[in-house]
């Protein structure tokens, strides 16, 4: 069996452009619209020559209600089935509260996890993604997932993971 990669994090943070760069294609559907990706969705992946699967959720939103709760089940069951986690945040906002709960949640998991700093697009925002210290996850990793910025070093330390 392969080792599974899970990416969670709230709705619009960047989670499936990030599959998307992790796969080389543009297969995860990635909208501006939040709440695209309702379902737990694995791709077969490889990096530095190692197989493993990823799994793009849709955003994990706490207290959630109606559809938006099968949403965050399906996330936390992509969480239990996982090896690690890849918890996304937007840079650019900062953490939020519904990120604070999603770290409890990961340490419940007991699961290993790396932070990253999602929307990290040019130098000047990595001071965005040094706040996310505060998250209490180690080192953020500032990526932009969608030009392609620091994924590798990313990719490296969360294939390490697995
Ligand atoms: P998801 O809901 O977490 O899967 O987020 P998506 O991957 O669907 O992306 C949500 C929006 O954020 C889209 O408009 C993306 O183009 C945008 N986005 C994703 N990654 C980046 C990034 O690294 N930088 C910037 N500026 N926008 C991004
Ligand atoms: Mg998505």
């Amino acid at each position: 069996m392969l080792p599974v990669l899970a990416i969670v994090g709230r709705p619009n943070v960047g989670k499936s452009t990030l599959v998307n760069r992790v796969l080389g294609r543009r297969e995860a559907v990635v909208q501006d619209v939040p709440g695209v990706t309702r379902d737990r969705v694995r791709y077969r992946a490889e990096w530095g020559g190692r197989p493993f699967v990823v799994v793009d959720t849709g955003g994990w939103e706490y207290d959630a209600k109606g559809i938006n709760a099968r949403v965050a089940e399906q996330a936390e069951i992509a969480i239990e089935l996982a090896d690690a986690v890849l918890f996304v945040v937007d840079a650019t906002v900062g953490a939020t509260d519904a990120d604070e709960r999603i770290v409890t949640l990961l340490r419940r998991s007991g699961k290993p996890v790396l932070l990253v700093a999602n929307k990290v697009d040019s130098p000047r925002d990595e001071a965005d993604a040094a706040t996310l210290w505060s998250l209490g996850l180690g080192e953020p990793y500032p990526v932009s997932a969608l030009h392609g910025r620091g994924t590798g070093d990313m990719l490296d330390a969360a294939t390490s993971l697995l």
